[in-house]
């Protein structure tokens, strides 16, 4: 950064010594990459929307340095929003901006290795299970964006509410998925009603009236560890899946998240595994239950 600033100087002092500006992009790109690489876990959201910001502030600079009024416009409300975006996702994960960004320097981030087994459940079984659930809460994450079942997500929810009259909605947490509202824009596209998706602060204190609580490709999100003040997910906010009376989770195998963390919520009593593809495992899962 010190480097930067002083090319920066120098760049000024000698405008037509095109080595500066090189040299200026060269040590910004070493930043950039230095800075980010130690950040992971549950921080990575809030660095993604920042970088987004940033990318408009420079938009808006090269607009005052090309004379275009467009871009310093655009440029302008990009890195605002971006900002705000900053500051909603900080709030939301719990955490100061200087902590994101600094805070992990030197660690090690590490993927915590797997010794524990669980024994997986088929989609009769489950199916047979949900036959009478009155309550059921839908939680989205990565996995479902991956294999793409947000469609075969909304025929269940609609089968068990039509077939068992159950009341069905979604728990959906500020940072599942890869980017900001990344769950809200695939159920969007599977035509879910708007009013069923929950948002976590206020569907959490519904779990522990729920019966089951059907995880899709979730799992640092509903990581009980966050709750314990340690590791990368420390402080994180989770939803409260581990309330509900039954737990069904979806995917392929007990391979950790994004953060790296093993989920004790795998291997609870209560918990029952559907190991296999997202899509794969819905379409199992709904045919078992037109079949029942
Ligand atoms: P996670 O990343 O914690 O876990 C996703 C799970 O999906 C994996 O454990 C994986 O397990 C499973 N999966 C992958 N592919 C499939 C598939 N085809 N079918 C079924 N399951 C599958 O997801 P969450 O949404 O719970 O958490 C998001 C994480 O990403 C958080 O840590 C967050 O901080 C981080 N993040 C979020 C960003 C955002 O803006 N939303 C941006 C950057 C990072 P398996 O391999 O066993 O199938």
């Amino acid at each position: 950064m010190v480097t930067a600033l002083a090319l920066i100087v120098i760049g000024i002092d000698n405008p037509d010594d095109k080595n500066v500006i090189y040299g200026l992009i060269a040590v910004s790109g070493i930043l950039g990459i230095l800075l980010v690489l130690p950040i992971g876990g549950a921080d990575m959201p809030v660095v993604v929307s920042l970088l987004n910001s940033l990318s408009g502030i420079a938009a808006a600079f090269t607009g005052f340095i090309i004379n275009n009024s467009v871009l310093i416009v655009a440029g302008s409300l990009v890195g605002a929003s971006g900002l705000i975006l900053t500051f909603i996702m900080c709030k939301a994960m719990n955490r100061t901006l200087p902590d994101v960004l600094f805070k992990a320097f030197g660690g090690s981030g590490e993927k915590e290795s797997l010794t524990r087994t669980k024994v997986g459940s088929d989609a009769d079984e489950v199916a047979m299970m949900l036959d009478g659930a009155q309550k059921v809460i839908i939680v989205p994450g990565y996995g479902m964006a991956v294999s793409q079942c947000q469609h075969q997500v909304k025929e269940f929810a609609d089968l068990i509410a039509n077939k068992y009259d159950t009341e069905v909605s979604y728990a959906i947490h500020p940072v599942a998925g890869r980017m900001p509202g990344h769950m809200n824009v695939l159920l969007a596209e599977a035509n879910v009603p708007y009013e069923q998706l929950i948002e976590m602060d206020e569907i959490n204190s519904e779990f522990p009236d729920c019966d089951v609580a059907l995880v899709i490709g979730a799992n640092d999100t509903t990581n009980p560890a966050a709750r314990s003040g340690e590791g990368p997910l420390a402080g994180m906010p989770i939803i409260d899946a581990d309330q509900a009376r039954t737990v069904v989770i979806v995917k392929r195998s007990l391979s950790v998240g994004y953060a790296g963390v093993d989920n004790d919520l795998f291997y609870m009593d209560k918990t029952m595994m559907m190991f296999g593809d997202g899509k794969k495992m819905m379409t199992e899962l709904n045919n078992a239950i037109k079949d029942a």
